[in-house]
Formats: structure tokens, C-alpha cells, sequence
């Protein structure tokens, strides 16, 4: 018979300890439909392996368990992490590491695991970008990520070139995988209600990129110092973030795009590889 979570006693100590914290942006999914809905929209399949980012309670963590998932939960809150390590050791296939994701060698994880992987989680939503990028940009054996996050946060990640949510954020989303934005979430469905709508996003991590650039990492770099200054001009943007000389900047705008006062957020990925290339064959280093 599957052991029962305790149930948490009204007050006292246990009560104080497990009370959400603000600091680590704990707002725990309390509507089973939606948490349904993110485990369905996820597929998770008996044998899973499965990253989740933040378990809190255990909410989520519970159901991808109960569809016999291996899940890998990582947790920086002590005091939850041990309650999860003690009141969900009914669930052989789970494991519970204490600590920061941000801080964790996922390369290392994802050896040990020796497994491709899913990730799932109710993001905190106060490191939603850091955590994306770390995921997008560590070329791991990722199949897919499905997250809940803010609902602007989800306005950017699908943003298209020219609206005033595309970023450096839309670019690398695009460029590592094809996303739909799967339900909008109520801020009712959360205990303590966040202030803003969220959203859940579903991202297949694509095997091959849909542009072909020479230096990936050159071009992310371009990508962040055009948006790093978001009212200037792509000359002057990149010259200023990259120290590359406004001429040649402002030569390559002119011969691929045909506007030297071009600003970064009009531009697509395809012009961002493209760039990128010019810029480095200019430079000579491709
Ligand atoms: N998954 C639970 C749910 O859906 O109810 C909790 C989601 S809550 C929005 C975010 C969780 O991430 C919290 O449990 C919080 O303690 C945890 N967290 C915050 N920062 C973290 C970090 N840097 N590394 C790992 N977990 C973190």
C-alpha cells in the first residue's frame, strides 16, 4: 500500500517550517487538474527520467512518481527537501538532492544518469531566465522542458522578431527548440497566490537547430550585447557590448539587411547567424 504524505499539523514548529517562503518564490500548486494537465502536457511514461527544478511540497512530484518516472528533484530548501527525503521514501524511483540548480554540475548529472531526460517543474519564478538559459545552453540530453512560468515570461520566450517581448531569451528558445504555450494558469491555483498569471510551456528540444551558424556561441554573444541596450541602434548596440568597430558593423547591417540603422530587435535568428558569420569572416576568426 502507497504511505499517505503526513499530513502537516495546524501551528507548532512543523507548521512554521513548511510555511511557504517568499524568498525562494514558493507558490505550491494547489489545483490537481492543472498539475495534471502539466504532467500530461509533459507525457510523462513509466521509466521517465525526469529533472524537476523545485519540488516544494511534492505536488508534481507525486504524480510523475505515481506514473513510475525516474525523478530526479532538486530541491534548495532544507526543510522541504528532508520532508520530501522522509515522507515520499515510498517512491524508490525518486530522487531528492538539496541545493541550488543553478548550482548543480548538470553535465555531471546527466552522466550518472547515462539516460536522455526530460525536464518538468513549476518554476521560481525569480531565476525563470537563468534556469532556462542554463538548460537551453549546456547541450544536454534534453527531449523536452515543460514549465510553468509567469505568463509575460512565456510572452517572451514565443515572442516574434519586431514585438516588444522579443529578446535574447525569444532568440535562444527558438534557436534550441519548437515551444507552445499549453494553458494560461490562474493565480487561484497556486497557495499563497502569486500576483501574476502564469503560464505552462512546452519545448521539444530539436536535435539540429533550424539555422546553421558557424560559431553558436559567437552569435549568442552578438545576441546579448544587441538586446543588452535595447534603445540603440544594432551598430551601436553590439559596438558597445562586443568592442567590434562601428564600421563593420554598420557595413554588414547595410549589405545583409540593407538599413545601417537597423536595431537588433527586428532582427530574426536567421539574421542573427547570419551576422554573426559575416561579422566573424570579417574578423577572420571563421
Ligand atoms: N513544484 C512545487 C509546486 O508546484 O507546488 C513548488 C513550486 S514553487 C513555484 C518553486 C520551488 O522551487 C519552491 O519549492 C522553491 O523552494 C524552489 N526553489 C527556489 N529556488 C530554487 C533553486 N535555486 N534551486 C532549486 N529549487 C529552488
Amino acid at each position: 500500500m502507497e504511505k499517505r504524505p503526513k499530513v502537516l499539523p495546524c501551528g507548532g514548529k512543523q507548521m512554521k517550517k513548511n510555511a511557504p517562503k517568499k524568498r525562494f518564490g514558493q507558490n505550491f500548486l494547489k489545483d490537481y487538474a492543472v498539475l495534471e494537465g502539466i504532467v500530461d502536457a509533459a507525457d510523462v511514461q513509466e521509466g521517465d527520467h525526469i529533472l524537476e527544478i523545485g519540488p516544494g511540497q511534492g505536488a508534481l512530484t507525486r504524480l510523475m512518481c505515481q506514473r513510475g518516472a525516474y525523478v530526479y528533484a532538486v530541491e534548495i530548501d532544507k526543510d522541504l527537501a528532508h520532508m520530501l527525503q522522509r515522507d515520499f521514501a515510498v517512491y524508490e524511483r525518486l530522487t531528492v538532492i538539496q541545493g541550488d540548480i543553478l548550482k548543480q554540475d548538470l553535465t555531471k548529472f546527466s552522466e550518472q544518469i547515462g539516460e536522455p531526460f526530460k525536464v518538468v517543474a513549476n518554476l521560481p519564478y525569480y531565476i525563470t531566465t537563468p534556469i532556462l538559459m542554463k538548460l537551453l545552453e549546456l547541450s544536454l540530453p534534453i527531449t523536452q522542458i515543460t514549465v510553468m512560468v509567469q505568463k509575460e515570461v512565456a510572452g517572451r520566450m514565443v515572442a516574434a522578431p519586431g514585438t516588444k517581448e522579443y529578446g535574447a531569451l525569444s532568440v535562444a528558445v527558438r534557436y534550441h527548440t519548437q515551444s507552445t504555450v499549453e494553458m494560461e494558469v490562474p493565480p487561484e491555483a497556486f497557495y499563497p497566490r502569486p500576483k501574476v498569471k502564469s503560464c505552462v510551456v512546452h519545448m521539444k528540444v530539436l536535435k539540429e537547430p533550424p539555422v546553421k551558424v558557424k560559431d553558436p556561441a559567437a552569435m549568442f554573444l552578438l545576441v546579448k550585447a544587441a538586446f543588452g541596450q535595447r534603445r540603440k541602434t544594432l551598430v551601436n548596440a553590439v559596438s558597445h557590448g562586443m568592442g567590434i568597430d562601428k564600421e563593420k558593423i554598420a557595413m554588414a547591417a547595410e549589405e545583409l539587411f540593407g538599413d545601417p540603422s537597423i536595431r537588433g530587435e527586428k532582427l530574426s535568428l536567421e539574421d542573427f547567424a547570419r551576422l554573426s558569420d559575416y561579422i566573424g569572416k570579417v574578423s577572420g576568426k571563421t
